[in-house]
């Protein structure tokens, strides 16, 4: 659709005192749209279309003349006993982006630090910037690991929060369960730990660290999940948390309320009615990020361990470029200039195209920037 046509100017309300780090942040801008015969690997999206079942519960959750259930009580103690805790240890949120922000705004402000490794979530930097807080970012290793050492060594009294992403947006590698318990050792009770797993489904190192195994192990650590990837619910908003109901209390003072709405809960519980086939559809997607990785390394790529349902092209200062190829053969991907390109598994179609996009830009690249010399 066209932008209507502008018929008078609203003011430029340049005396309206903002907060200047609010001022200093870009809004939000969204992946470009695919053209009509592109592929959109931009945003780890699940390509394949919500279910049958999905669909008729969404239409079933007809009554939207009402506000939703606050508690989101059915979808949370439906989530309980599939995991064995209590309804209070479930909180939702709509998408685990809105839990980041309520857990960071209920633990840090002004003076107080989050710490994370970056590269990252791209979402970690305005959350913490919106909550007043301070964000330290402590550099990915060389392959794209958290730097777990470094982090722990960048604790200080005024650390709040600290995020451990894994497998980490955009590189794809995982914490290892082993690495984990040695770092949460290093970290003070009183630092809040958000273990965001948000492509755990995914996974399929079993030395991976499953925030599942090891929530009880710490009354610092909340765990974060989403159906927006795994259950290919995105569109829909519904993320959830693991962990001590002290804390997820907290984190329900800080929400706005009614978030959720209640299709979104009827959608997310159906889909757990529906899960063996909805991850047999991840497997499928396993199966072709595992094609597209051998694919890029015979081409030359250096490619990160990646485990979730996208890969990291190391593109460096050829970023910009690189996109644009990708994009000239159809494929819209995720690039963060000066560092490199994450681009999501998706339809089986695309595969070749990008594939054929990346072996010409490969074969472009200038040594020490994402090609691997081979031999
Ligand atoms: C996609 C993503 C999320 C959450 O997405 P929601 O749609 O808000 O649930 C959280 N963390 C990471 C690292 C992600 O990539």
């Amino acid at each position: 659709m066209n932008a209507p046509e502008v018929s008078r100017r609203l003011p430029d309300a340049t005396h309206v005192r903002l907060r200047p780090e609010i001022l200093a942040t870009p809004p939000y801008r969204q992946g470009k749209p695919a053209a009509a015969d592109a592929f959109k690997l931009s945003s780890n999206e699940n390509p394949f279309p919500p279910l049958p079942g999905v669909i008729d519960a969404i239409v079933a959750a007809s009554d939207v003349n009402r506000y939703p259930d606050a508690a989101a009580t059915a979808l949370r103690q439906r989530l309980a006993a599939e995991h064995g805790v209590d309804e209070n240890e479930i909180h939702v949120g709509a998408g685990s982006v809105a839990l980041l922000s309520q857990f960071i705004q209920a633990a840090a402000g002004p003076g107080d630090e989050v710490l994370y490794s970056w590269r990252s979530f791209e979402a970690y930097p305005g959350l913490v910037t919106v909550a007043g807080a301070t964000s330290v970012q402590v550099p990915n290793t060389p392959d794209g690991e958290h730097d777990l050492d470094a982090m722990a060594a960048a604790i200080t009294d005024r650390t709040r929060v600290l995020i451990v992403c894994t497998p980490n947006n955009p590189t794809g590698t995982t914490v290892s369960a082993d690495d984990f318990d040695a770092f949460m050792a290093r970290v003070p009770e009183s630092v809040l730990v958000l273990l965001d797993e948000a492509y755990v489904e995914f996974v399929r190192d079993d030395a991976a660290v499953n925030g599942l195994d090891v929530v009880g192990r710490y009354a610092n650590l909340v765990i974060l999940r989403t159906f927006s990837k795994a259950y290919g619910l995105a569109g829909l908003r519904v993320g959830w948390a693991i962990g001590p109901v002290r804390l997820l209390d907290a984190a329900r003072a800080s929400a706005i309320p009614l978030s959720v709405t209640g299709t979104a809960q009827a959608a997310a519980i159906a889909s757990l009615d529906s899960a063996d086939e909805l991850l047999e559809r991840v497997e499928q997607l396993v199966v072709r990020r595992e094609h597209v990785v051998s694919a890029l390394r015979a081409q030359g790529w250096s490619v990160p361990d990646t485990q979730a349902n996208f890969v990291w092209l190391p593109t460096g200062d050829q970023t910009d470029a690189a996109a644009a190829a990708l994009a000239e053969h159809g494929i819209v991907s995720r690039p963060f200039a000066g560092s490199g390109i994450r681009i999501s598994i998706g339809e089986p179609e695309s595969v070749d195209k990008l594939l054929a996009a990346t072996d010409g830009i490969v074969k472009t690249l200038p040594s020490g920037h994402g090609a691997r010399t081979i031999g």
